[in-house]
């Protein structure tokens, strides 16, 4: 064994090594056409590289080609099974190995046997998962390997270095139960995080219901008493007619509220786009104005004298970043604070900077932030800035955080202009 240690330790590498990019593949997994596609891409190279090295033992070759076939069959569906079983026999063929024909046929019923057991693989548990892995892969290798030396009469190999062979199998079956492994820690790891976004949107949501439900009073106490008025005789034409327009615009402000408030919660599909500054940093101003009227907080927009200015990014998460920040900075406020919000062109970047006059922060406080659970409220959840720091930093932004204690907080956040 140990004379095919270092080919082996360099399989093992080739195998690992593609699933560095697994993270950025998960992203993509709410668009399932093109995740599956770059799930096909990821073990399709593992594959290739793979058979390019394979192992030499006492004159026999052998690969671990099993391993990308089967985690991308289990992972991707028939789709990727149909484009890795194209690109074994292709890859095959390119390295000119002898019938390949027979060899197509000889994997077919592996790679069938594959493709029927990927729905019940998606709903087992991680150890049943391993297993099932381990056990598809031996089963794959065995399968194909029996056919095809019957096929080209050559059974005899089969029972070639036995020992050597149960091995291979036995080296195929761990590396694969850690891939296995991997994949599934990284998964739950992912989607942990996934719900932390979630949970914290709902907290926001929550937080600032009572605030929605005030805000909206006003509006219809309005109404409510030009309606009364309404009723009055001897009221004018034109009189009339402002109650009207008054009560419209009093309605429709209330509606604006429920609208804006009702789009936090909208569960948010990843989409990618370039987005207005000034549409978002006012979107932000109406969801917050009414939580800061509510705390009796003023608050300033500032917009750059060209207002074009755009950057690239997901939408709703960015809402979330945004929202995450003012709503702490008023929550740093006594009543009489003042929230303002700007954004500046520096460069080629753009920058929002956000300004309370609330607490403010100590210098170890400030490095705190963005760290799991770190709150100093009551009923604070310390997972916003975290929420919010993770949004930014993937849409590649900096941020940067100046405060004083007593005086107040400012964040500064840059992007690239797109
Ligand atoms: P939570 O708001 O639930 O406490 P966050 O992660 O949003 O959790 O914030 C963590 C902590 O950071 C807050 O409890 C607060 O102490 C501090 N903090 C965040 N932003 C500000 C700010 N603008 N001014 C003062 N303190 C702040
Ligand atoms: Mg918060």
């Amino acid at each position: 064994m140990l004379s095919y240690f270092k080919d082996f330790i360099v399989n093992i590498f080739f195998i690992f090594s593609p699933l560095v990019f697994y993270p950025y593949i998960y992203r993509t997994k709410s668009r399932v056409p093109l995740y599956k596609f770059l799930l096909y891409i990821l073990f399709s190279v593992a594959l290739v590289i793979t058979m390019s090295f394979p192992l030499n033992i006492n004159g026999m070759v052998y690969d671990f080609r099993s391993i990308p076939i089967v985690l991308g069959a289990l992972y991707g569906g028939l789709e990727v099974s149909i484009l890795l079983f194209v690109t074994l026999i292709t890859y095959r063929h390119l390295l000119g190995s002898p019938v390949n024909l027979l060899y197509s046929v000889a994997s077919v019923p592996s790679f069938t046997m594959l493709a029927v057991s990927y729905k019940k693989f998606v709903n087992l548990k991680l150890y049943q998962k391993i297993a099932a892995a381990v056990i598809l892969c031996t089963f794959f290798k065995l399968i194909t390997n029996l056919i095809y030396y019957l096929l080209t009469h050559r059974i005899q190999f089969f029972f070639n270095s036995v020992i050597t062979t149960i091995e291979t199998y036995l080296l195929q079956g761990l590396i694969i139960g850690i891939c296995v492994y991997l994949i599934e820690f990284l998964n739950k790891y992912f989607h942990m995080q996934e719900e932390v976004v979630k949970s914290e949107k709902m907290k926001i949501v929550s937080d600032m219901a009572a605030s929605v439900a005030h805000e909206i009073r006003n509006p219809l106490t309005t109404v409510r008493g030009f309606i009364q008025l309404f009723g009055a005789q001897n009221l004018g034409e034109e009189k009339k007619l402002l109650y009207q327009r008054i009560c419209l615009e009093e309605l429709d402000r209330a509606q604006l509220i429920i609208t804006d408030y009702l789009s936090l919660a909208k569960p948010d599909p990843e989409i990618i786009e370039k987005m207005s500054i000034k549409d978002e940093i006012s979107y932000m101003s109406n969801v917050l104005l009414t939580y800061a009227n509510y705390n009796h907080i003023e608050i300033k927009e500032i917009l750059s004298e060209n207002d074009a200015l755009y950057i690239v990014g997901d939408r709703y998460k960015f809402r979330q970043a945004l929202i995450n920040i003012g709503k702490n900075a008023i929550e740093a406020m006594d009543s009489k604070g003042v929230l303002e919000i700007k954004a500046v062109k520096i460069n080629h970047n753009v920058a929002i900077i956000i300004t309370d006059t609330g607490v403010g922060m100590t210098s170890e406080q400030i490095k705190r932030l963005g760290t799991p659970y770190y709150s100093t409220k009551e009923k604070g959840t310390g997972l916003g800035t975290m929420v919010s720091f993770g949004i930014i930093k993937k849409m590649n932004g900096k941020i940067d955080i100046k405060s004083e204690v007593g005086k107040g907080t400012q964040y500064t956040l840059i992007f690239a202009e797109a």
